[in-house]
This record gives structure tokens, sequence and C-alpha cells, in this order.
């Protein structure tokens, strides 16, 4: 496997991330990125995935009880949240945040983060 190649690859799959603008799992990715290097297989998406990770270029997505699922990091540098379809299993970013997450704490506690992610129904999978 030459850099070069990889290199290739590593642009599909970036692509592929960007132009979804939503947390792909490595499956999602692999079919995605199919369409524009067919020769790509799960081991490699897989294996390139993690490398962009140690690079700080994707960014894994927690689904509990699943596979993480991954966004760019300039995406996720920016505070979102995110909706995960119980249907169809796809995982969408919301705009905006809840706020007084600090009110709930007990007393002399002191917020730092949150991690939200909200579930339901997608609007394809809704009608
Ligand atoms: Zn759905
Ligand atoms: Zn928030």
């Amino acid at each position: 496997m030459t850099e070069r190649r990889d290199t290739a690859q590593q642009r599909a799959i970036r692509e592929v991330c960007q132009s979804t603008s939503r947390p792909l799992s490595i499956d999602e990715i692999l079919r995605l990125a199919q369409s524009d290097v067919p020769s790509l297989g799960q081991r490699t998406v897989y294996r390139i995935v993690r490398r962009m990770v140690e690079d700080g270029l994707l960014v894994p997505v927690a689904v509990s009880g699943q596979p993480d699922r991954y966004e760019l990091a300039e995406i996720a540098a920016s505070h979102h949240h995110h909706f995960h379809c119980t249907v169809c299993d796809r995982m969408f970013d919301v705009d905006g945040c809840v706020g007084k997450l600090a009110s709930l704490l007990p007393r002399g506690f002191t917020l730092e983060d949150h991690e939200l992610t909200l579930r339901g129904r997608c609007k394809s999978c809704s009608d």
C-alpha cells in the first residue's frame, strides 16, 4: 500500500464527511466513498479513519451500544449536539443547545462540559 494511494483514499473519505455533514459510521463512509474509490474495502476504511483520528482530522462520536461514528474535527470544534434516528440508525447534527444546565448541578459543583444525544425518528422515518 503506497502513501500516494492512501492519500487518494483519505481524500475520498474526507470529501464524503464534508459533503454529508453528519457523523458517519464506518459502513456509511465505505458505501459513500466507494463511488469515488470502488476498490475501497472496510479494513482500509477502518485503518484510514483510525489514522485520521490520530492526526486530529476526524473525531469519534459515541453512540451508546454501537460502534462510534465520525465527524470532521472542524465541525466537532463548534459546539453542537446530535440526533440519532432509532429507525434508520443515522446520526444528524442539531443546531443550538439547551441552556441553564448548570442549574441542575448540586450546590458547589462546577459544570465544565456536557454531551447530549437526542433520539427519535428523522423526517424520512416519520413520514
Ligand atoms: Zn431515520
Ligand atoms: Zn450543548
